[in-house]
Formats: C-alpha cells, structure tokens, sequence
C-alpha cells in the first residue's frame, strides 16, 4: 500500500518539476499538488472500506462455517441419541475413515471405545475389521454374517454419497444369535421328528408287505403282525397329536384360556380317571389334595396332570403311586409320586427336553412320544410356575408342580 502512494507522489512530482519547467506557473503547481493529496487520500480512503468489506466477510464466513460445524453436530448427537434407542448396532465412518458414530448397541456388541477414532481400531475383531474395511475401500452395498464371542451378526453397509462424492459409510449390525438358534433348534427339530416318524412307518410298511406277499401265514403270525402294525399307527397318532399341541404352543399369538377352577378337582378327575391302569398293573395309589380355585387352563393343567400321571404308571413295574395337592404360600403344589425305575442325576435336567428319554427301548413299549414332559413344563411355565423332579435310581421318583395363587398368579 504504502509503495503504492510512493509511486504516485514520484509520478505527480515527476508532472509537478515538468509543469514548472514549461510554465513555471505556480498556481498550476499548486494544482497539481492539490490532486496530488486528493488522490493519495481517496486511495487510502478506498484501501480502508475494502480492507472493512474483506474482514466483514472473512468474519461471517467464519460465522456460517461455525454454525454448519454446530448445526452438524447437533443432527450428529440427534442420529446418536436416537441411534441408542435402537435394537441394532450402528457404526458412521466419514470420507476419512474415522468414526463419527458408534452407537451403545455397537460398544455393546463388541465391547470397544469407538468415538473419532480410525476405523484401524477394529482391528482386534478380525472379521468385523474386514468387512468394516472393505467396505470403506470398495464404496459399495455390502452385507455379511459373522460370528463373534459365541454370537451372531448381521452387518450390512451401506455408502453415503454427496453430489457423486464418497463420504464415508454406514454399517448396521444386527444380532441375529437367536434367530440363528431358533433356525438350528428348528432344523434339529425336523431331523427329530422325522427320526421318530422313520421307525413306525419302517415297521407299518414292512409287516404289511409280508402280509400281502404270504397269503400262506398263519392266524396266529397274522395277527401278531397285524396288532403290531396297529400299536405303530397308534403310535404315529400319539405323536402326531404331541406335535400338533407344540405346533400350536410355539404359534406367537398362543394364549392360555384361563378361567377360575377348582384345582383339587380337576386333579382328582384324571386321577379317578387313570385308577383303574394303575389297578390293571397292580399299583397301589392314593390321592390327598386341598381344595382351591386357581386361574388355570383347565384343558391344559389336565394334560400335564395325564402325562405325569401316565409317566408314574408307565415306569413304575411294582409299588404304589401317590397324588398329593396342598396350598403353601405362594403356590398350590401338586406332587407325583411313584415307586418306579428312578432317573439319575445327568438325566434329571435332560428328560424336559423334546424327544429326550432315558431309556429309548422302554419308552417304546409305553408308546411314548418323548415329548410329553417338554409339553408338560411349557403349560406350566406359561401359567407362571414351574416344574421339578426329585428322584433316586431304583427307587422312585416325584414330580412337582408349583401353580402360583393370588399375589403370584398372572392373572
Ligand atoms: P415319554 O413319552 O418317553 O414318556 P416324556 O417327555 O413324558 O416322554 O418323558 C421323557 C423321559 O423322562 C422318559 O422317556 C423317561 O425316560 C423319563 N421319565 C419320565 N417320567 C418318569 C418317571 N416317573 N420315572 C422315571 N423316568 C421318567
């Protein structure tokens, strides 16, 4: 700036030395003077507003600059705070690579201090690093499951693009652990129930063929193969039955109809009921139980009370069998006991589960399905009790079943 008036001083100086050697006039130096000072002064005057003009905009760009800076932020704690009421992990890397979002799902997952820090800080799950990896270097859709401390993840990415720019990704990461489960527990399931469904069906289709070949067998022989191929068919039937229950017990809108019973009787009932099989095999039995009215599924607690009643019979060749209802002070606890083959310690917990059975051949001749008992602790769960079995090998067993009353109940 300063040089700027310098010239202009030697310039005018230069015109003022010329003037005065030409006309030596020196109204005419005076002039040039006069412009001389009104043009260096307009000039600093001109060189200040511009300077003015230039801070002010300098300082709102600032301004605006901090207020997108802010403004992002907000809508960036906004995403995260909204982000943690999420059921699913969410990850936000910028163009950069660095970690702009990791919501509390995502630290959950995997345990890890994210926020604005290098994406590298994955690195120690391997193959969340890889997936987060390429997709941060390939700029596209991308989607993978893995595994990680015994879980299971869903990640998809997604780019995020501002007028054709790569500005980074998104990666939601879903766990699908129970899902998975639920799919295993399923395929298991079908593999079970086709294991049971191979053996009648083998016996059904072979006596039957026998039967059609040999028209010379004897009566006797006939019928053996006849009352055989009947006893599986009932077995099917049984089973099928089983399933159906489960079937509709596993149904997402499955509810109990749940009305206000006498429980004593109902117990009574499919006691009375089942006596004369206990008489048949030469059981002796007896029943003791208090009287309340409980909200139960009248329909359901009968089927838990049959099978465990039928289970008593069943593995029970000589002794007695005993029913018991009493009211403490939470429950109303129902109790079978028998003097029967007992269950030991490995299996106690195990026999609850479908198709679970100690003795597979003994099972068999009963006609069991496998799957009573598993129905059994369903009903009663969904009820809000429980069940629980007490027992010694060679000696007997008791199962007990807890219905929550009043204070407890789920009603
Ligand atoms: P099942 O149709 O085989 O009886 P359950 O689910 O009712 O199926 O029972 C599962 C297994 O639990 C049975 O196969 C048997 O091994 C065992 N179990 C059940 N009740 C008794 C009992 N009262 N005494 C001894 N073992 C029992």
């Amino acid at each position: 700036m300063q040089r700027r008036v310098i010239q202009i001083i030697i310039i005018y100086l230069i015109g003022l030395a010329y003037a005065m050697y030409l006309t030596s006039d020196f109204l005419l130096g005076i002039l040039i003077v006069g412009f001389m000072i009104y043009h260096i002064v307009s000039i600093q005057n001109l060189n200040r507003t511009l300077e003015q003009d230039l801070d002010t905009s300098v300082r709102s760009l600032q301004y605006r600059l901090d207020k997108s800076i802010q403004e992002k932020k907000a809508t960036l704690e906004q995403v995260l705070s909204l982000s943690d009421s999420f059921s699913f992990g969410l990850l936000m890397l910028d163009e950069e690579g660095i970690i702009q979002l990791a919501n509390k799902d995502m630290k959950h997952y995997f345990d890890l201090e994210l926020d604005q820090k290098p994406y590298d800080a994955l690195r120690t799950i391997e193959k969340l690093y890889d997936f987060v990896h390429q997709s941060y270097i390939l700029e596209s859709n991308l989607r993978r499951q893995i595994v990680y401390a015994g879980a299971d993840y869903d990640l998809i990415s997604t780019p995020l693009y501002e007028n054709n720019i790569f500005k980074g990704c998104f990666i939601i990461i879903h766990d699908i652990t129970i899902l998975k489960n639920a799919e295993k527990y399923q395929k298991q399931f079908t593999a079970d129930v086709s294991h049971e469904l191979k053996t009648p069906l083998s016996t059904i289709k072979g006596f039957s063929e026998i039967l059609l070949r040999d028209q010379d067998i004897d009566t006797d022989k006939r019928n053996e193969f006849l009352e055989l191929i009947q006893e599986e068919s009932l077995r099917m039937e049984r089973l099928l039955k089983d399933l159906m229950i489960i079937a509709q017990m596993d149904r997402v809108d499955y509810e109990l109809e749940l009305v206000e019973s006498p429980i004593d009787e109902i117990i009574t009932e499919t006691y009375t009921r089942l006596s004369r099989v206990m008489d048949n095999k030469s059981l002796s039995h007896s029943i003791s139980v208090e009287p309340m009215t409980l909200a139960v599924d009248p329909y359901k607690i009968r089927q838990v009370l049959s099978n465990l009643i039928n289970n008593a019979i069943n593995y029970t060749d000589q002794g007695s069998i005993f029913i018991e209802g009493y009211v403490d002070e939470t429950d109303y606890v129902i109790k079978i006991s028998d003097t029967g083959i007992g269950i030991d310690d490995s299996n106690r917990e195990q026999i609850f589960k479908r198709f679970y059975r100690v003795d597979k051949t003994r099972s068999r001749k009963t006609g069991g399905s496998g799957l009573g008992l598993s129905i059994s602790k369903n009903v009663v769960q969904r009820h809000g009790g429980s069940i629980s079995v007490d027992s010694k090998l060679d000696e007997g067993s008791t199962f007990i079943v807890r219905l929550p009353h009043k204070d407890n109940a789920i009603l």
